[in-house]
């Protein structure tokens, strides 16, 4: 294993999946650690401090939205990847609202499910200047936007994103005025090719604007341009 491996944290209590998810992870390069309920989950968040989770929806003790809920609300962003047995579109909205950064269904097939631990580790790395400074920092507005820090100040108080939400409003920042397609939003910040929930996009966007609006309902900074997608305002600059 490389010295400098990510680690993994598997919250899960079926045995069975736990090992074969250990085993393609460490195969993979991850150094995975586990938990077997939803409290240990947390107590091994907290004091591991892994690059991303890997989160059961259904565990003993705690449920996996209680666990990601609780994460965030201490102000914890690590990448969470939630797991569901259950196709409802409802656990996956949930699931989001509750902050996780991505779910996949079971069964997974392990590919997929390594493409979606590499993309959502890949963030914390990708394009982080090497120097720390001012130069790092992109002012828009009364927004400032650390880009090795991964921290967000509006008007100098600074605001408790998840990755996601990060990688969002940098990726909004970055052209304000330009609008773009929740599909392009898809690929640009998820990293991989989606099958079909845009609703992804729509939830994460809203949490977004409750973090970063004055008025969720009536936004200044990310807006909606009707049926075509989402843009940063332009006039703010
Ligand atoms: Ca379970």
């Amino acid at each position: 294993m490389p010295k400098d491996a990510k680690t993994v944290l598997i919250v899960e209590d079926e045995r069975a999946i736990v090992e074969i998810l250990k085993f393609n992870l460490a195969r993979a390069g991850y150094a995975p650690i586990e938990a077997i309920d939803g409290e240990a989950g947390l107590k091994a968040a907290r004091e591991a401090d892994p690059d991303l989770i890997l989160l059961d929806l259904m565990l003993p003790k705690l449920d996996g939205f209680e666990v990601c809920r609780r994460l965030r609300a201490e102000g914890n962003t690590v990448p969470i990847l939630m797991l569901t047995a259950r196709e409802g579109e409802q656990d996956k909205v949930l699931g989001l609202e509750s902050g996780a950064d991505d779910y996949i269904t079971k069964p997974f097939s392990m590919p997929e499910l390594l493409a979606r631990v590499k993309a959502n580790i890949r963030r914390r790395d990708y394009d982080a200047p090497a120097t720390e400074g001012p130069a790092n920092e992109q002012v828009i507005g009364d927004l400032t936007i650390d880009m090795v820090a991964y921290v967000v100040r509006k008007k100098g108080v600074e605001l408790d994103l998840t990755q996601k939400e990060f990688d969002l409003l940098r990726l909004f920042a970055s052209a304000p005025g330009k609008v773009f397609s929740r599909e392009e939003l898809m690929e640009k910040v998820w990293n991989y090719e989606y099958y079909g929930d845009m609703r992804t996009v729509d939830v994460t966007i809203r949490r977004l604007r409750g973090k970063l609006e004055d008025d969720a309902a009536n936004p200044t900074y990310v807006l909606t341009r009707r049926g075509v997608g989402y843009y940063f305002n332009g006039d703010l600059t």
